[in-house]
């Protein structure tokens, strides 16, 4: 299926993204979008996100092949239901949603009998909003599709293409399992980022401009990370619940194994543990994730 028209609900860092990359790499794809906010609808306009700012959700999808919902999770099943009775028989309906079992069976139930094929692209950063999009964020960065079963395979096709038009990369996962992994690599490294962050806020005998001032020992990268937007990371807790309760437990075995090498004196389980993780490094290097440079290619 050829995709001619694109709707976009949620206008911020993902949609103004996406819609900003078909833009740019599939200018024959026409965009239209809506944003519950007025504020971010007026933005999205002002900076061209997409070729046309809709009042309402129901106009924005008219004629849509594609309605790709960019809304925070726990908003998932009401932008869903506020479509549910304009959506073109024939549109596939995705999402961008960082976590897929809720937001899968989310979707289903407001919209029965509709092409559902959830997707979440693993690119993005601590900024949200209509002003934080930008046209590359999907340029070699993973796109994972979470089909249903027994979901339309030239509807899964069109949509990995549609994805690797922005410069995406594909794999096909199972829901579930998105969400175990997407725990351990996204979600409890950002409520470590969030303790840490707090936990420094919060002491009494170290004073706030000690932190601000001797961030660049290590603290200052955990910031960026806990400057993400609170409703999002909220709504990923909530919704990716048993995954991020069952890999915290992991961690919390290994910090409490890490606790005891360090009060019996363990120098040889701390140097291990430590060699081990510098080769996590170099794989995200090789495979082009990250930047090489030391310190992650700051200007001194
Ligand atoms: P964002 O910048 O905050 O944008 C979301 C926009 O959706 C906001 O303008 C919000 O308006 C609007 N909205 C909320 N409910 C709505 C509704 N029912 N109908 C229409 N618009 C609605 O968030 P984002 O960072 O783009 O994240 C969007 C989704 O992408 C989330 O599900 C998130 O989990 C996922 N994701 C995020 C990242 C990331 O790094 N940020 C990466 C991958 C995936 P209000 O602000 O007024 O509520």
């Amino acid at each position: 299926m050829n995709i001619e028209k694109v709707a976009i609900i949620g206008l911020g860092l993902l949609g103004g993204s996406i819609g900003l990359a078909v833009q740019a790499r599939a200018p024959h794809i026409a965009t239209s979008g809506y944003d519950s906010s007025p504020a971010a609808r007026a933005k999205a306009a002002e900076r061209g996100l997409v070729g046309r700012v809709y009042d309402s959700a129901e106009e924005a999808v008219r004629g849509a092949d594609l309605v790709i919902l960019c809304v925070p999770v726990g908003a998932m099943r009401e932008a869903a239901m506020a479509i549910a009775d304009v959506l073109p028989p024939h549109a596939i309906v995705s999402d961008v949603g960082s976590s897929k079992q809720s937001v899968a069976e989310d979707l289903a139930a407001a919209l029965p009998g509709a092409t559902v094929i959830p997707a979440h692209p693993v690119a993005g950063t601590e900024q949200s909003g209509p002003e934080a999009g930008f046209a590359t964020l999907f340029e070699n960065r993973w796109c994972i599709l979470t089909p249903p079963a027994g979901a339309e395979q030239a509807a899964v096709d069109t949509l990995a293409e549609f994805w690797r038009t922005l410069g995406a990369r594909i794999e096909i996962m199972d829901p579930q399992h998105h969400d175990l992994v997407l725990a351990v690599t996204s979600h409890i490294p950002h409520l470590i980022a969030y303790t840490i962050v707090g936990t420094a806020s919060d002491l009494e005998d170290v004073t706030r401009s000690e932190v601000i001032k001797y961030s660049a020992g290590g603290f200052r990268d955990f910031t960026r990370i806990a400057a993400s937007d609170p409703v999002m990371w909220r709504d990923v807790f909530l919704h990716n619940k048993s995954a991020v309760l069952e890999m915290l437990g992991r961690f919390t075995e290994d910090l409490t194994a890490l606790q005891r090498a360090i009060r019996s004196g363990d120098g040889e389980t701390l140097h291990e543990l430590f060699s081990r993780t510098r080769a996590i490094r170099r794989g995200i290097i090789e495979e082009g994730q990250d930047d090489e440079r030391p310190d992650f290619g700051r200007e001194h």
